[in-house]
């Protein structure tokens, strides 16, 4: 094999994306300030932000006070650049949320899924419907529209043609993008595990920045997770690794959706929650046939019902022990929860699943750990999606609407 030479090419785009990527994430700075920050020369950083500032992808943010000298002008990544969408595709709806590149939020549009277990093309048409909707919302233009982001509940195989895998709504190989390019869909896909788009969204913006290892689980109708070690998140094989919900808590145990028996999300995920609930009730259930009012439902009752409260410490317990492997598997210095079920039992009910995890874990890597909700909410998943264009963005220093990383 060749070995890789760097060329001046390369060497640029790493300079644009460095500077890039510190704006983005730390910006306003001066110029002075992205020199010490980065390690590049004064020299570099004055040439390479002058060409980003004519490429209109950073701006001017104002003037800082120097010790003694001139004030420092303060550069930014402009907001008006471009704008990104984010798609959390749930098993129940489509969540569609359009922002600029400040990640602030400027649209954001709800689409329930009327078919049981979500049908492929119900889910193209409401994503399609959903995107035209945010778009003239917004009151954008497509063509400023970068990329967007789609967090799917199930493994992304990229190849020639990227396909989702999700053996527990039956979904087999379903070729998701290129049957949005059928309903018309010309703009750059970017399609991930909603786990791991939620886990990018609390790395960069909430309760997992900072850290280098750490684990985001998402706890909904499905259970899964982002292993991030070393600042990456683990993606094995075929980007499949983080099914942490089909891991087994019980041998033997309970049905899961996915055909073996004793899966951490026969146990967690709001179905086996609420069916733990019915059967404890001698088989009554709730009466909403809505899984998120249903949850509601059960964690009220847990105030005054000592059935719903047991149900709750229960799944505490079960969390709590599914969590201390991961902290025996990768020893994180962090854990994150999320996922509308797991913010759902909140603050009180985590209180249960550190205590679970610490009667779990061995002892020394637990206690290196923090265990915390996630920050950005239920809409994680969708802000987590939005950062896959940002991400390539700042990967290639530009545009990357010129390069051909989005999704076929
Ligand atoms: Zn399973």
């Amino acid at each position: 094999m060749e070995p890789k030479r760097t060329t001046v090419r390369d060497l640029r785009r790493h300079n644009r994306s460095t500077l890039l990527s510190k704006l983005f994430f730390d910006g306003p700075l001066s110029r002075h300030e992205l020199s010490q920050l980065t390690g590049l020369s004064a020299a570099t950083v004055s040439n390479v932000t002058a060409e980003l500032v004519e490429d209109r992808l950073i701006v001017e943010a104002g003037l800082v006070e120097s010790d003694g000298g001139r004030p420092r002008v303060l550069l930014r990544v402009d907001p008006q650049y471009a704008h990104v969408v984010g798609i959390d595709v749930g098993e129940t709806g489509v969540k569609v949320e359009l922002f600029d590149l400040a990640m602030t939020r400027l649209a954001a549009a709800d689409l329930q899924l009327n078919s049981v277990e979500p049908d492929p093309a119900e889910v193209v048409a409401r994503t399609a419907e959903g995107l035209r909707q945010v778009i003239e919302a917004a009151d954008v233009t497509e063509s400023s529209v970068l990329g967007v982001g789609i967090g799917v509940p199930g493994t992304v195989e990229k190849g020639t043609r990227t396909l989702v895998h999700a053996q527990t709504i039956g979904w087999d190989a379903v070729p998701l993008p290129s049957m949005l390019r059928d309903q018309g869909i010309r703009l750059p896909l970017f399609l991930d595990n909603g786990a791991k788009t939620q886990g990018q969204a609390e790395m960069w913006f909430g309760a997992g920045r900072g850290a280098r290892h750490a684990v985001i689980v998402l706890v909904g109708s499905g259970v899964g997770a982002a292993v991030i070690t070393d600042g990456q998140t683990y993606a094995g094989y075929s980007s499949s690794a983080g099914e942490w919900g089909h891991t087994t808590i019980v041998y033997g145990g309970r049905q899961c959706r996915c055909g073996a028996r004793g899966c951490l999300e026969a146990y967690i995920g709001a179905e086996g929650i609420l069916d733990r609930y019915r059967k404890a009730r001698g088989g009554r259930g709730t009466v909403d046939a809505d899984e998120q009012a249903a949850l509601a439902a059960l964690v009220a009752a847990a105030d005054t019902s000592k059935i719903a409260a047991k149900v709750l410490d229960d799944t505490a317990g079960y969390v709590g022990a599914g969590i201390a492997n991961l902290v025996n598997l990768f020893n994180p210095e962090r854990i994150v929860i999320g996922g509308w079920a797991g913010l759902a039992m909140g603050e009180q009910w985590l209180e249960g699943v550190k205590k679970a995890t610490a009667e779990h874990a061995l002892r020394h890597p637990y206690e290196q750990t923090s265990i915390d909700l996630c920050k950005l909410g239920p809409d994680a998943v969708a802000v987590g999606a939005a950062t896959l264009p940002v991400a390539a963005l700042l990967d290639a220093g530009g545009d990357p609407r010129e390069s051909t990383r989005s999704v076929a």
